[in-house]
């Protein structure tokens, strides 16, 4: 498969660019998103008869022409396998309404699955460049970190250097990419996340810093990316007897994740309608509203993962609808909420259905309620992308309940929090030269 740049799509019949590029390099030398340039939509057989595939044998499908023969089928069926050690349920909340739970895996946020499909990717193309280190360079509003951290634990020839704002990632975040150790760096920015990305972007185009194999490992990357679609896909599995159609709300920041489910509708998969739930910081839904685009500063909330006023990832969602604002309104809705409305949710959701919600998962469910005010005859899922003890305050405060704390955060309690803190791009520069 080739990929080309959204900085230069007038030469997408020239997309020279293979899967091992776009992921090593992460961006474009033009500063792009890489895109890839075919999609080819899944045989109808196969999606008709979903129910009798294993969750293995449904990425492999979606995800192999991405890949191509870059790996071979053997391995990437193995790094698919060691990718999805965990389950996808969708849990039923109300008539008509599921959760789709993507918080089971090491980091208990969606992010894992995305982080350890594509370590192992570049565990692959290293395998046997002994000398030569890639460093992995990301920001993080909050569990791209951690799950980047474990994801990438261990891999060799791969450093990983995380970048978060601080103070403003929720204790367990930040326990969880702080501990690891090994090849595993944190770099606490005086700073929000934008300012983390922008540094992050700056560094990928410095050529001071060439000599350092800088990749991303952000929703940017397509690594991260793509494996995201297998999400829709386990869901309409799971959801299909229903016989209703399906919408999908899913709590957006980048936007990475929402484009993976409607890069999953071009392959074939039936999705009605896409609702892209946000905080109030509210890009793209006000470009929806006025057809603006105009990025803000990103504000804190309660819903940090999603603190994101500029998201890298809406440019891929209009290429995929040929950037025509009517045929993406058609299929796509986009809204607004705030932290207090957040919060009330939370409450009513868990009055209703005793069922408790994080606050991204609350978010996805009021914009899937909104839409299915007007569209009541679908099947609605929202993604509940993280488990609510990644937000133990807040959701404990919200519901005057205490959470359970599960394993895989007990590992981390307890442990000593490492990192060097860092206030502008010198400071990054000059630790990345003085490593
Ligand atoms: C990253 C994240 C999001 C936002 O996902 P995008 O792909 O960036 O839109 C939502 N919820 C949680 C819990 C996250 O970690």
């Amino acid at each position: 498969m080739n990929y080309y740049s959204l900085n230069d799509s007038q030469n997408k019949n020239k997309a020279n660019t293979s899967f091992e590029e776009a992921v090593v390099r992460g961006i474009a030398p033009d500063k792009g998103l890489y895109f890839p340039s075919e999609i080819t939509p899944l045989d109808k057989a196969f999606i008709d008869n979903i129910e009798k595939y294993s969750n293995e044998e449904i990425a492999y499908e979606v995800i192999k022409q991405f890949v191509g023969d870059e790996i071979p089928e053997s391995v990437l069926k193995s790094i698919i396998e060691e990718t999805l050690c965990f389950d996808f349920p969708t849990v039923k909340i109300e008539e008509d309404i599921y959760s789709l739970e993507l918080f089971h895996g090491p980091t208990m946020a969606f992010k894992d699955v995305g982080a350890r499909f594509m370590a192992r990717c570049l565990g692959y193309f290293n395998r046997d460049k002994n000398d030569k280190t890639v460093t992995v360079l990301v920001a993080t509003s909050g569990d791209t970190g951690g799950a980047v951290a474990s994801g990438f634990l261990g891999v060799k020839g791969v450093e990983v250097v995380i970048l978060y704002p601080s103070g403003k990632v929720s204790d367990i975040q930040e326990k969880q990419l702080t501990t690891l150790g090994q090849n595993i760096t944190a770099l606490k920015v005086d700073g929000v996340f934008d300012d983390c990305q922008d540094m992050v972007k700056t560094a990928f185009l410095d050529e001071n810093l060439s000599d350092q194999n800088l990749t991303s490992a952000n929703s940017i990357n397509v690594a991260r990316w793509l494996p995201q679609m297998f999400y829709f896909f386990f869901a309409y599995k799971q959801l299909k007897a229903q016989g209703k159609e399906l919408v999908f709300s899913v709590p957006s920041g980048n936007f990475g994740n929402i484009c993976a489910g409607i890069m999953a509708n071009k392959l074939g998969l039936p999705i009605k309608h896409f609702i892209a739930s946000t905080n109030i910081n509210d890009t793209v839904p006000r470009y929806m509203a006025t057809r603006k685009y105009s990025p803000m500063p990103s504000k804190q909330t309660i819903s940090n993962a999603m603190d994101v006023g500029n998201p890298s990832n809406f440019i891929r969602i209009q290429t995929l609808f040929d950037n025509d604002f009517e045929a993406l309104n058609k299929k796509f809705s986009s809204f607004s909420y705030t932290d207090e409305e957040t919060k009330i949710t939370m409450q009513e959701i868990y009055k209703k259905s005793a069922y408790v919600a994080d606050p991204h998962g609350a978010v996805g469910y009021m914009g899937l309620k909104k839409y299915q005010k007007e569209n009541p005859q679908v099947t609605g899922v929202f993604l509940e992308t993280a488990h609510p003890v990644k937000f133990l305050d807040i959701v404990e405060d919200t519901l005057s309940v205490s959470v359970e704390i599960p394993e895989q955060i007990k590992a981390v309690m307890d442990k000593k929090k490492e990192s060097h803190s860092i206030k502008n791009y010198d400071d990054l520069k000059s630790y990345l030269k003085n490593r």
